[in-house]
């Protein structure tokens, strides 16, 4: 199975023509690559422009979505509008929305919802804060058990078995992100088993991809990858770096 290489681009880059470059760097790569499926998600100035036109190789996402597909929500940008302009993905509950923006897990929960009924796919980013994993793994656990159990409140089983494959969870621990510092493969490789049996039972019967974020480069991309439980990868820093974006997605095999 093609693992998924997910570039979250974050705040960047500031211009249209910058943005379209690294399309284009990235192209070629992802559209010979035998093992990897690659997403790009770019800031909403830059996204739709992009995304309408076919690029071979490639799916586009977005960073955010909101929870109601028209109204008076000034600022906001729909399901529907994203769905119509040929975005694929969307990434949801991202750490730095949750802190800079007071994302609530109620708030992700409905954008789940809202982003999965209008057929987007969704990239769920969950993970634990540093003081949480000094703790340790099972209270890492804990953790992302609590948050996913908010964020997929509510979900008619029936419904949700229909949306299985556009379930996407992202295991990005808080303190690995942007910091150069990643998790330890082995322990991704847990925390990756324990969601996919989290979901794989009751009330959820989900078996979603499960990709891991936070510090990911081309040094550390493969010794990941490796392992059949981590899906792929959610990468920052490293995929407005054309080069290096390039060689991760290599590393995926
Ligand atoms: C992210 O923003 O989702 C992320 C994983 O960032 P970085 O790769 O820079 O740690």
């Amino acid at each position: 199975m093609k693992k998924l290489i997910v570039a979250n681009w974050k705040m960047n880059p500031d211009s249209f023509s910058r943005a379209e470059l690294l399309v284009r760097a990235v192209q070629k790569t992802a559209a010979s690559s035998k093992n990897a499926k690659v997403v790009l998600c770019l800031p909403y100035p830059w996204l739709t422009d992009i995304s309408h036109k076919k690029h071979k190789g490639l799916s586009f996402g977005a960073q955010n979505v909101f929870w109601e597909n028209s109204g008076a929500y000034t600022g906001e940008v729909s399901p529907a509008m994203l769905k119509n302009s040929g975005v694929e993905y969307v990434i949801i509950g991202h750490s730095e929305r949750r802190k800079w923006l007071g994302e609530t897990d109620e708030m992700i929960n409905k954008r789940v919802k809202a982003a999965l009924k209008t057929g987007l796919k969704v990239i769920l980013c969950v993970g634990e804060g540093i003081e949480i994993r000094k703790k340790g793994l099972s209270a890492a656990k804990k953790f992302v058990k609590n948050q996913l159990q908010k964020d997929l409140k509510n979900f008619p089983s029936s419904k949700l078995q229909a949306l299985s494959s556009y379930l996407v969870i992202a295991y990005e621990p808080v303190w690995a992100i942007g910091t150069g510092k990643a998790d330890k493969p082995e322990d991704t490789v847990e925390m990756a088993k324990f969601i996919k049996s989290l979901l794989a039972a009751k009330p959820y019967t989900l078996n979603p991809n499960v990709l891991y974020g936070g510090s990911v480069t081309f040094r550390n991309a493969g010794s990941l990858l490796q392992y059949k439980e981590i899906n792929g990868a959610l990468v920052g820093g490293a995929s407005i770096k054309s080069k290096e974006f390039i060689k991760i997605i290599r590393a995926a095999g």
